[in-house]
């Protein structure tokens, strides 16, 4: 049962909490918050997804990227690849990861790569490189150190969907196309001015708290409010190709560096990353040379890659905690820890900084402990334990269906058992992202 708690005051909608930005950090604090009994508008700009938390590798992590250099990351991961395995197995591929070493130089990392996954409670095997070319025949004959570890596969879209449903279900409104111009103080509360970009009309939305989780705008969303908050957006490109070489995801062992990993997702494989620092945040776009680099890189560990018909490539932004300098060195050293920012004006203002999609959960628990402290809510974060809405997505079509769509998903569902069933699922998940965003416009009075 869908249970809304908005009250038109004034002209003016009151909530509890307004979130701004609907990235997978922003939907799941739409989610913790509403869980927690509050009332929650989520605005986002362009559509949930559209940003970072749809243009990434699709890795879960173990955390044995970070393990040597990254400790706190390298625990969150691993703590969150338990806890989402457990809450959202439907969108998880538990595929496991290898380590490969292909070079001398690679094998000296070896000893600090082992005893990191130790310290950090990162569970590993390693694997005899003949026994690992028999599990993944693509593997390159160089590869002369190979370590297991519980990496997996997240689908994107589907997770955020599945997410937004949740919060949905919980009562909150996720509103798409309304961007967030002005954040500020309101007789009672603050008071958020919006832009309808569907209808080209602004309007406003008071809340007792606004949550920033705009990811690499957090700074520009700060300066809405009149505040600061420091992110050092650094892109990365990763690029597509026209075949799944793997069943498991492949990492270079070696630091954090350029062109590390190979992703299996779907029928495809993703190769990534690069990390360059950018001001312009909304013009990134892949360079020519960065898809040769990434296909020099990744055919060290999958010789066969440099073969295959590269699909598309695209590029996103890491909304990095800043410190210190900005250096391309930087981007790469930062951080993959978060940082909740509660700031002193105005009161009832946080900003979200920084966390990886695998630890959206947890920097959205930590960022609720914050905001019902303020609110004086003392119920408990519950996003551990309850699993996502969104497993069986055709029958969430039906119980959404009141916008009269049960013609839609017959038609959806009538991929299943056929050649075309995973197209079929994407198109249930873009269903109910549909009619999730249209049920919360409709309680406004915006469709
Ligand atoms: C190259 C690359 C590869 C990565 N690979 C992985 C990986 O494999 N695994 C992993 O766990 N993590 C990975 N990450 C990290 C992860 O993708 C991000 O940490 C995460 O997606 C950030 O989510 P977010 O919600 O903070 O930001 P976003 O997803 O960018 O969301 C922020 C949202 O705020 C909206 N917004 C901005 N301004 C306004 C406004 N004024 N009003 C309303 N809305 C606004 C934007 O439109 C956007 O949708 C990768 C990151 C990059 C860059």
């Amino acid at each position: 049962m869908i249970v809304f708690s908005v009250s038109w005051v004034l002209g003016r909608y009151d909530f509890d909490i307004v979130v701004i930005g609907g990235g997978i950090v922003g939907l799941w604090a739409a989610l913790d918050l509403s869980m927690r009994g509050l009332s929650v508008a989520l605005v986002e700009r362009s559509v949930i997804g559209g940003e970072t938390s749809g243009k990434f590798h699709g890795l879960l992590h173990s955390g044995a990227r970070y393990a040597v250099r990254d400790p706190v990351s390298a625990r969150e991961c691993i703590a969150e690849n338990k806890v989402l395995s457990r809450i959202a197995s439907h969108v998880i591929e538990d595929t496991g990861g290898y380590f490969v070493a292909v070079t001398r130089e690679d094998e000296e990392y070896y000893d600090e790569f082992v005893e990191g996954l130790r310290r950090n409670g990162i569970p590993f095997k390693e694997v005899p490189p003949q026994e690992a070319r028999r599990e993944e025949p693509e593997l390159s004959r160089d590869a002369r150190i190979v370590v297991e570890v519980p990496d997996k596969v997240v689908y994107g879209k589907d997770m955020v969907v599945s997410v937004a449903l949740t919060a949905f279900n919980h009562g909150a409104l996720i509103l798409e196309h309304l961007e967030a111009l002005e954040i500020r103080r309101g007789s009672e509360g603050l008071v958020v001015r919006v832009l309808d970009k569907l209808r080209g009309e602004p309007l406003e939305l008071s809340a007792r708290a606004v949550v920033n989780a705009a990811g690499p705008w957090a700074g520009e969303v700060a300066k809405r409010a009149g505040v600061e908050a420091e992110v050092m957006p650094t892109a990365g490109t990763m690029v597509v190709y026209a075949r799944r070489l793997t069943r498991r995801v492949v990492n270079r062992m070696r630091p954090p560096s350029d062109g590390d990993i190979v992703v299996p997702y779907e029928a495809y494989s993703i190769a990534g990353t690069t990390a360059f620092l950018v001001e312009d945040l909304d013009h990134v776009e892949p360079m020519e040379e960065e898809i040769e680099f990434l296909t020099r890189e990744a055919a060290a560990m999958l010789p066969r890659i440099a073969s295959l018909p590269v699909l598309r490539a695209y590029t996103s932004i890491r909304p990095l905690i800043k410190m210190g300098k900005e250096t391309e060195k930087a981007g790469r050293e930062a951080t993959r820890s978060f940082q909740v920012i509660v700031h002193p004006e105005p009161r009832g203002f946080f900003t979200v900084l920084g966390g990886k999609f695998t630890t959206a959960r947890l920097v959205a628990e930590k960022l609720g402990d914050e905001v019902a402290g303020f609110l004086g809510v003392k119920k408990a974060s519950k996003t551990a334990e309850t699993p996502l809405a969104g497993q069986d997505p055709y029958q969430e079509l039906r119980e959404l269906r009141s916008l009269g769509q049960d013609l839609f998903q017959e038609t959806i569902k009538g991929l299943a058992g056929s050649m075309d069933e995973e197209r079929g699922r994407t198109a249930a998940y873009t269903a109910i992202h549909y009619l999730v965003s249209a049920h919360s416009r409709k309680k406004l009075g915006l469709l």
